[in-house]
């Protein structure tokens, strides 16, 4: 849609004779709330905590080393049309893999799903939070083993088949300092990355043996910063489980007991894709 401009003087004449209108909206949703009280009710979210697990998108955002561009985002209108209402709309072009966002299986699997095709079960389901922040304080190279998940399941009980699997490095919080969250900050040079991540043993145990929807990590890859084979991806693309990098806030989240909604853009025969990811932890939760 194309809207011809007129010039900003306008702007807050009107904005202020539009706001009677906007405050009739919600009284209209009240009443209608009153008259529909006999409706079943859906999933009750209203007591819930509703954790935002995706960092915005802009200019500061982290892509890969190597990525041919970063988050581009343009205004294309801003103002007072000549209709004399305010008009704005921009346009936004990205790399599939950066900022919070959503592996596809096809990524490292030449059969595996494409992003509009991972069933929607795989992307909202209960979650689970496997805290590795001391060994990564530590060891910025730690890659989680088969014995943290093994004593995870020993303090929790067994992960369900279906479960989302994320990871807590502590590297969330470095974000979006490059330098600090990736380990190296040279451009076009991906070969002297440190971060932590999952290891192989740790992905096959969740991913073939107890049969996992998603993992995701607070950091930049589900392999970690040195990786040069990327056996994790390769081992979830293989049974067609997506990853969620680049997550925020996993701090605010308690180690099990949520639902996570994980929701990338559907992009037909992507390979991956920017990432709305929310929590819903009750308010009874510990964290
Ligand atoms: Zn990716």
């Amino acid at each position: 849609m194309v809207v011809r401009m007129k010039p900003r003087r306008k702007i807050h004449a009107t904005a202020a004779s539009a706001r009677p209108l906007l405050l009739i909206a919600p009284l209209t949703v009240a009443v209608l709330l009153v008259a529909s009280a006999g409706y079943s009710q859906p999933l009750d979210v209203s007591g819930a905590r509703l954790v935002d697990l995706t960092h915005s998108f802009g200019l500061r955002t982290v892509y890969w080393p190597t990525s041919p561009s970063g988050f581009q985002h343009e205004v294309l209108t801003s103002g007072i049309t000549e209709g004399g209402y305010f008009y704005a709309a921009g346009a936004f072009a990205a790399p599939e893999h950066g900022g919070t966002h959503l592996d596809a299986p096809i990524h490292f699997g030449e059969d595996g799903h494409t992003t509009e095709e991972i069933p929607l079960r795989q992307l909202i389901a209960a979650g689970v939070v496997i805290d590795i922040e001391e060994k990564t304080a530590l060891d910025p190279d730690y890659r989680l083993t088969r014995t943290d998940v093994l004593e995870f399941e020993a303090r929790h009980g067994k992960i369900l088949p279906g479960t989302i699997v994320l990871l807590r490095t502590g590297w969330g919080r470095r974000w979006p300092d490059r330098k600090s969250y990736l380990g190296d900050d040279t451009p076009g040079d991906a070969s002297d990355l440190h971060f932590p991540s999952y290891g192989g043993a740790a992905a096959r145990l969740l991913v073939e043996e107890r049969g996992v929807a998603a993992i995701g990590a607070d950091v930049a890859s589900i392999d970690y910063g040195q990786s040069t084979d990327f056996t994790v991806h390769r081992i979830a693309a293989a049974r067609n489980v997506p990853g969620l990098e680049n997550l925020a806030r996993l701090d605010e989240l308690p180690e099990t007991g949520f639902l996570m909604i994980a929701l990338p853009m559907k992009i037909a025969g992507g390979t991956g894709g920017p990432l709305r990811a929310v929590a819903v932890v009750p308010a009874d939760s510990e964290r």
